[in-house]
């Protein structure tokens, strides 16, 4: 027989937690909900109105706020009943509205949870289609008293939901730092999960207990002496292990009963950290420590915020037992874990981002130590909480993640490359979708294959994994070597004529031969291919294609090249700004800020209104997007380089440069480029992980061949591993 909880009950709860919730609000809450399930009865023959008012109990017990109390009483309302979510916004609000609906839709997950992996997957997947964290926390709550009242359920979905309550519901609890709720929600599932070892360690426990009462509380008698000697202000308290806990040591790890020391296990809280360690010392002084116990999640927290000493010492007749110390605030968070802060900060009509609950976990690890573990774990927590994945079903119910902003390819290529390049279409919750649509968490992505000829070239800029864009590259080397070539050899030319590249055909082969070897391939047919499937972007390498072109063949094909541009280059010698524009004898040009040209830089020109001709690489990003706008794109005009004789303005570059750290780095840097005399204008240097530094320059350089040997130079630098123009 279950226990029925009533409204008294609840009332009674709220009124010893002394804290201030809005109890007509609680109580109309109740009052939909009795009137939503009055026909309604648990499995075990209890009106079911007293299940949501057990899960309301279990959240004012965590100090949830009034609305999650509300929601609580709601959270089965909108599935069981006719109660829709509208009459629940209309009465409550929005935000009470929403976390009903939040956990209706966790309620609706299909699990598969054989592997790890996918077990991962969807503890992930909740937690990012919670979007409010008191969602989980009332899921978990729900889950709680379900297990409680598991008994009179049929055995096979006892099974079923033990199962899944140990595979995803108590590691979130975990995660979330919810102590009691973890612990409780593994042991009502291991009841079911292995009857004959939950048996055993109870009766263990029972065994042992008046014999280990009676030495707790003689340690404790001489703790509390000596502690209040040194003048320590504390608060003592014993704790048993979790049967969980004990069965993952003796079942799991193959331990005797005996070699667990932490079975039992004393609690001392202080209210500094300080206190802690001079409490530890005190420890030490009255009892023998055993080596190896000792740990320090003080200095170095664990990954769900848990902060504490731990020692395990013997006490004279050589009886082994574990102290856990710590401060208040390090205990609301063992306990409470993520639930601590409405619980201890803030208040019952507290609504803050999780960024503000996270301020405080924060705060309190930094006042401990200095290291960047603070930062790294509470950044984990909050990817884990808004991560920056999406989770996406497959028609069998697996779980996938994806980097958000995938689309339905780079899901067919995630689940296999045969699928990807066989993809003809996609449903989405059943229906047929574009390709190129956006998956979000929650979606059933069904992809739909037949004997196609294999990818589109243009998924390649469609996709956003790197994953589904090398497959499709892969397809395209193998599959499709003479068509590559083809391709590659037309955008070779039209890049070689907008560069104003002009050679002999033997000069031509033997250029291409060159550029080929440069890039490490055999043949120019491979460099062709390379191209044709988008191995080598050939967007990245013209610049230095060009400056090898003039180096090798300008001064004898000058005068050729001229031919070819006579619009262009018979105003050479009129222009004072060091560029032609197309079609306008004298304008105003300026350099783009953007992309920053070099004299050799491939440009062109953007007619802006009323100052001129702005001057923009080839290959700027901003020219790409504007060329997309058809108000825009006949605003573009070709521009080219005036002779370099006229050009002595000094042009500002930038430059990135990533380097392995050491002492005189920047010292090396600057030393190189004074020798150069090479102006700095700006210097920045960041630390990043691994020992590298990464530097960003800004220079003053004149044309595209001086800031070449500025980079060669600079690449010469010990420890330099990489410098490359910054693309801003
Ligand atoms: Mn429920």
């Amino acid at each position: 027989m279950e226990k029925i909880y009533t409204i008294d009950d609840l009332m009674r709860v709220i009124e010893e937690s002394g804290r201030n919730y809005d109890r007509a609000r609680i109580m109309a809450a109740y009052q939909l909900a009795e009137q939503a399930h009055k026909q309604q009865v648990r499995r075990s023959g209890e009106p079911y109105i007293s299940h949501p008012v057990a899960v309301a109990h279990i959240l004012v017990g965590l100090g949830m706020d009034t609305e999650t109390v509300v929601a609580a009483l709601l959270h089965d309302v909108v599935e069981d009943t006719e109660t829709t979510s509208e009459a629940i916004e209309k009465q409550f609000g929005k935000d009470v509205a929403l976390m009903v609906n939040g956990v209706t839709k966790l309620g609706q997950v299909p699990f598969s949870t054989r592997e790890e992996q996918q077990a991962e997957n969807v503890r992930k997947m909740l937690l990012a289609m919670a979007q409010d964290v008191r969602v989980i926390l009332i899921k978990l709550a729900d889950r709680l008293h379900n297990m409680r009242t598991m008994d009179s359920m049929p055995p096979q979905k006892q099974l079923d939901k033990s199962l899944e309550t140990m595979e995803v519901y108590a590691p979130l609890a975990h995660r979330l730092g919810i102590k009691s709720v973890k612990e409780e929600l593994e042991d009502t599932a291991l009841k079911f999960l292995d009857i004959t070892a939950y048996g055993e360690i109870e009766s263990q426990l029972k065994l042992r207990k008046d014999e280990r009462s009676k030495f707790l509380q003689m340690i404790r008698e001489r703790l509390t002496r000596r502690l209040t000697d040194e003048n320590i202000h504390f608060h003592l308290e014993s704790r048993v292990k979790s049967i969980y806990g004990i069965y993952r040591k003796v079942y799991m790890q193959g331990r005797a009963f005996d070699e667990i020391f932490d079975v039992y296990a004393l609690r001392v809280i202080v209210d500094t950290a300080n206190e802690c360690y001079n409490v530890l010392g005190v420890v030490h002084d009255m009892f023998r420590p055993i080596p190896n116990r000792f740990k320090d999640y003080i200095s170095t927290p664990k990954a769900n915020m848990y902060q504490s000493l731990h020692t395990t010492v013997l006490d004279k007749e050589g009886i082994p037992f574990e102290i856990q110390i710590r401060t208040w605030d390090m205990h609301y968070i063992a306990e409470y874990g993520v639930a601590a802060h409405w619980k201890y900060k803030a208040g019952i009509g507290g609504k803050d981002t999780l960024e503000e609950k996270l301020a405080w976990v924060r705060q309190l690890l930094e006042a401990q130590q200095e290291s960047d573990d603070v930062e790294d774990i509470v950044r984990t927590i909050k990817t884990d909480i808004a991560p920056e994945e999406v989770f996406v079903f497959t028609p069998k119910g697996d779980v996938l993640s994806l980097p958000s902003g995938s689309t339905v390819i780079d899901f067919a290529y995630a689940i296999h490359s045969a699928v990807g390049n066989r993809m003809q279409g996609a449903k989405i919750d059943g229906r047929i979708v574009p390709i190129d649509t956006v998956v979000k968490t929650g979606m059933i992505v069904e992809i739909i294959t037949g004997n196609t000829k294999g990818p589109n070239r243009d998924w390649i800029k469609i996709v956003k994994t790197s994953e589904a864009r090398n497959k499709i590259k892969s397809w395209f080397k193998k599959e499709r070597r003479e068509e590559n070539i083809i391709e590659g050899r037309s955008e070779l030319e039209r890049e070689f004529r907008r560069n104003s590249i002009m050679l002999s055909e033997q000069q031509m082969n033997e250029f291409l031969l060159f550029l080929a070897e440069k890039q490490q391939m055999h043949t120019v047919e491979d460099f062709l291919a390379a191209i044709g499937y988008g191995g080598i972007s050939l967007s990245k390498i013209i610049p230095r294609v060009k400056a090898e072109y003039i180096k090798r063949y300008r001064t004898t094909e000058e005068e050729k090249a001229s031919q070819v541009l006579p619009k262009l280059t018979q105003k050479k010698s009129k222009v004072s700004s060091g560029v032609i524009v197309e079609g306008l004898d004298s304008c105003l040009v300026k350099f783009a800020q953007c992309c920053n040209p070099l004299p050799g830089d491939p440009i062109i020109g953007f007619i802006t209104r009323g100052s001129g001709v702005s001057i923009h690489k080839a290959d700027c990003p901003n020219v790409h997007n504007s060329m997309k706008d058809p108000e825009q794109v006949s605003r573009w005009v070709s521009a080219e380089w005036a002779d370099n004789a006229t050009r002595r303005e000094v042009f500002k570059s930038a430059i990135d440069l990533l380097a392995h750290d050491r002492g005189l780095l920047l010292a090396d840097v600057s030393i190189t480029l004074s020798n150069m005399h090479i102006p700095i204008h700006a210097l920045q240097a960041r630390e990043m992980k691994d020992g590298m530094t990464a530097i960003t320059l800004t220079l003053g350089t004149t044309n595209l061949e001086q800031l070449s040997n500025i980079m060669a130079n600079l690449r010469k630098i010990e420890g330099v591993v990489e410098v490359k123009r910054s693309n801003q």
